[in-house]
This record gives C-alpha cells, structure tokens and sequence, in this order.
C-alpha cells in the first residue's frame, strides 16, 4: 500500500502509544517524522496527503523500533539542544543536559569580566556543547575543546564548523587524568563537566544510559572523583594566575569537589544549581598561594 505522510505518522503514534501517553507518542512521532523528511511541523501539516516515498516510509519504521528498543531519541536524530543550539550528537558523547546549563552560566557570567578575548578551556568536552555555547555568547573568547576520545573530538569539530565557530573555537586530544601539554599555554578559565559517576552508581543507572551512553564520559572512578583532584591538581600547571575553574558535579559531591578545590588553592566564589534544584557547578580562582 502506498503511504501518505499522514499514515506514516498514525502508525508512529499507534506504536508509541503502547508505552506513551497518546500525547507523548503524537509528539514522538512527529519530531522523527519532521527529521526524517526535513519538514517543519507546519509544513508536516500542511503536506500530511502526500505520498511518501519508500525510503522515508523505511526510515520512519527503523526510526521508531529504536525508539521503541529504549535508544535516547537524540541518538535517534543525531542531533540535540542545547543551550539554544543544535548540535549534532553520536554514541560517542554524553547527550548534553539540561543540568549542564548550571556551569555552563557559570562560565559564561564571568568570562563577559575576563581580560578581552580570554582563552578558555573545555576539558572533557564530548560533543562540544559547553565550549560552543560559551565561545557563542562571548564574543571575543577564544575556545580549546579538549577530549582524550578522537571520535569525540570529531563531533565536536563538526559542532564547531556548524557553528561558524572556527575562527575562535580549536579542539585538541588531552587527558584530563594526566599532564596537560606545554603546547597548550595558558588559560584564563578551565571549565568542565567531567566523568562523575561512582562505580556503585555504574551498576544502577538507567538502561538508556547504560545501554547507549559511552562510559569513558561517565565514569569518575570508585569515589566518582578522579577527575577532580587529577583537574584541580595538574591542570593548574595551564592556569594564569587568578584563573578561574568551574566544575559541574553530580547530586551531594559539591563539597567533596569544593574541598578538592581548596586544598589545591582555589577560592571558592559561587555555587549554583540546576533546573530541579540540585546543586551542580562550581567557580573558584586559584590565586597561587603556593608557588
Ligand atoms: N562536556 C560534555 C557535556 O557536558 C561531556 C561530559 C562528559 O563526557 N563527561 O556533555
């Protein structure tokens, strides 16, 4: 039978709506749809009585089995937003929370009273989505979106191209757990969302998270806290002096995290939290009291 576009959406909503609200699934549906065909919902509307051709008839049922199986829908659409922008996402990075809008603000309110053009850091940038969104607000930063993982580092680039980032947005391969290269010189702010989640907390996340997600982004060793003190410690060495590093962190390791930062002299200045009330990012500037 030929379909229509119309049928095509019926049929995802029928589907999802055995786990889904009937809402939930008519929304599901449709954003793979628009996806699948590159229609906006106005124009989806408008078109529903046309026909649709096999490969998008193919693509919309293999779409929705993977929704079906528990594969995040951004994986599904390879693509994500944040922070007002669209960025493109793959299995190998972390899908950009909304919790990371936490330090993201962080960074981006003090970078606007930094020197001009400021140099900042994105250690553990995966997709991209804190450098990117940093370097899209202030103007004049100038941005490294580090990763040890290459193929994050692809991602990134592509966000960053997408972006018209790259006059002021470079990545680079860097182990957050180890040295930072000479070659990277100095930074005026370091901000990251690190891996955080314990090794406890590793056998009881979500499927979807578990399933989908790269654990080389999630996991922060037994206590969760490797890449704080390894950050705090040895990434001081590309710091200016007065250089400021924000952290996001996971639910209750604020103080943890904060007193990692202090025994590596970091003043503590603000702590804030996300979108549900959790406390999640931290700034603090490291005045050098000890060299
Ligand atoms: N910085 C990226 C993000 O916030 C990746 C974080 C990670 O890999 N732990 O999504």
């Amino acid at each position: 039978m030929v379909k229509k576009l119309s049928d095509l959406y019926m049929e995802g909503r029928k589907a999802f709506s055995q786990r889904e609200d009937l809402q939930t699934a008519g929304l599901l549906s449709r954003n793979l749809l628009c996806h699948i065909t590159g229609k906006t919902k106005e124009q989806l509307i408008a078109d529903g009585q046309m026909y649709a051709g096999d490969q998008v008839c193919a693509e919309m049922e293999q779409a929705v089995e993977r929704v079906l199986s528990g594969e995040p829908l951004a994986y599904v659409l390879g693509q994500w937003d944040f922070y007002g922008l669209t960025l493109t996402v793959t299995k190998d990075v972390l899908i950009p929370r909304d919790d990371t809008c936490a330090v993201t603000d962080l960074a981006i309110k003090q970078a606007l009273f930094l020197e001009s053009s400021p140099r900042i850091l994105d250690l553990c940038t995966g997709s991209g989505c804190i450098g990117i969104a940093v370097a899209s607000r202030v103007k004049d930063a100038r941005v490294t979106c580090a990763d040890i993982s290459k193929e994050a580092i692809a991602v990134a680039k592509k966000n960053i191209t997408a972006h018209k980032l790259t006059g002021r947005v470079s990545c680079v391969q860097a182990d957050a757990l180890g040295m930072p290269a000479p070659f990277l010189g100095k930074f005026d702010m370091i901000v990251s969302n690190p891996p955080y989640i314990t090794a406890q907390e590793m056998t009881e996340l979500d499927d979807s998270v578990k399933n989908y997600e790269p654990h080389l982004a999630l996991y922060g060793g037994t206590d969760g806290l490797d890449f704080y003190r390894s950050i705090a410690k040895n990434y001081k060495a590309a710091l200016k002096p007065g250089g400021y590093l924000c952290f996001e962190f996971g639910m209750g390791q604020g103080d943890d995290v904060c007193r990692i930062m202090e025994e590596n002299g970091y003043t503590i200045l603000e702590r804030s939290r996300d979108y549900s009330n959790i406390e999640r990012a931290v700034i603090g500037r490291y005045d050098r009291k000890e060299d």
